[in-house]
């Protein structure tokens, strides 16, 4: 997805660009996730990422709707509104200062009890909820496919089950990718690999410090009515998508590239879904993915230059889905040689390779 937006928003700009992609679109994190794009918590958590979830929600929006209107298609973004929900007092508090102190446009408002179950009557029991209209959800498979598609509109070529097996370059200059087909050479390279992105040697033999962050969600089909409003809670949340399923996420496990789905997998997310929704424990199982959240040692993804020709877009974690818009902006700018609009010195590469 993260790689998508880039090639979008480069070829709109003009720009000729290839894709490269291993396997097929839409395989990686990018199909697992239950593609909540819920920026309150991020904005409010002080960490550099706050700069990009003040900006998420609207830039993910009017991507979104430039891609449906070049392609016909269509990528789920939803408006459902979010329900944080409080269990301690201490989380009620906490919620109850962000109302004055949240960035605007989120339009937060506080819920109690009573007023909570007017709002989702199938609510488990919990003090109260920080209701944030705003926050939204997404197909994240379909919202990679709808960028791809857009960005081929604009020029783009994509190549599928293709793998990068190197960069090449000259003097430290990056010129190009290697794959088993031959050379792709350009002027720049974007290294957008998700989970996988360490595997690309940089020109002087280092490699991104991206390790993959496993976690599994799952579709339900509620046998009764469940919950209109996304739901988040400390153990996981719900996403009430547009035909009436409700996924459910998610796990997270540091256990490498563990392929499937496990049986603790399903177990821990029907116990969220029934915690928070009680009527959902009668719900038929639809499906579970797993996939591989892209981390970085600082959970703060690397978002920049690399080296001369090479830029990258990986490490986005739990908040790929809700970064890919702004990064591929980012990207876009940088790469433009125009000032990006949000300072990328957080971000960069360089905290943890050589300059
Ligand atoms: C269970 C789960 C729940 C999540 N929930 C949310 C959520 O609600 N909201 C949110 O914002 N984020 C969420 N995330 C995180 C989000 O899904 C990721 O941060 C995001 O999808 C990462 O996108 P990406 O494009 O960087 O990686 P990916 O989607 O993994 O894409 C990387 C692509 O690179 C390709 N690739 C790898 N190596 C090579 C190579 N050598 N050559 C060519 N191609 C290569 C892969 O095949 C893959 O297609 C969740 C993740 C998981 C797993």
């Amino acid at each position: 997805m993260v790689g998508a937006a880039c090639a979008y928003e480069l070829a709109a700009a003009g720009f000729e660009v290839i894709v490269v992609e291993r396997y097929a679109v839409a395989t990686g994190a990018s199909w697992a996730a239950p593609g909540l794009v819920g920026p309150l918590v991020e904005a409010m958590s002080g960490k550099p990422t706050a700069a990009l979830a003040r900006v998420a929600l609207p830039t993910t929006e009017a991507l979104i709707q430039r891609a449906e209107a070049d392609t016909g298609l269509v990528a789920g973004f939803v408006r459902t509104g979010a329900l944080h929900v409080a269990e301690a007092a201490a989380e009620e508090a906490a919620f109850r200062a962000w109302l004055s102190t949240a960035p605007p446009g989120l339009e937060l408002e506080w819920l109690d009890d009573a007023a909570l179950r007017e709002a989702e009557p199938h609510l488990g029991a919990f003090r109260g909820a920080l209701y944030c209209a705003a926050e939204s959800q997404v197909y994240p498979a379909d919202y990679t496919r709808v960028l791809l598609a857009a960005a081929v509109r604009h020029g783009a070529s994509v190549h599928e089950g293709r793998g990068v097996l190197g960069l090449t370059h000259r003097a430290g200059t990056v010129t190009g990718v290697l794959t088993a087909e031959g050379v792709e050479e350009g002027d720049h390279m974007v290294i957008a690999a998700g989970a996988w992105s360490g595997g690309i040697a940089l020109p002087d033999g280092s490699r991104l410090p991206v390790r993959p962050l496993r976690g599994a969600r799952l579709a339900l089909a509620p046998a009764a009515p469940a919950n209109r409003h996304i739901v988040y809670a400390e153990h996981g949340d719900l996403g009430p998508k547009p035909n009436g399923e409700v996924w459910v996420g998610a796990t997270e496990e540091d256990a490498g590239f563990l392929p499937g789905v496990t049986a603790t997998d399903v177990a821990d997310l029907a116990q969220v879904a029934r915690t928070l929704v009680p009527s959902l424990a009668a719900a038929r199982f639809l499906e579970a993915r797993s996939g591989y959240r892209p981390t970085t040692p600082d959970y703060v993804p690397l978002i920049g230059s690399a080296a001369p020709g090479l830029t990258v877009a990986t490490g986005h974690w739990r908040k790929g889905v809700m970064f890919a818009a702004i990064t591929g902006r980012l990207v876009r700018q940088s790469i433009a040689g125009e000032t990006p609009e949000v300072d990328l010195a957080p971000f960069s590469p360089h905290r943890f390779i050589a300059s």
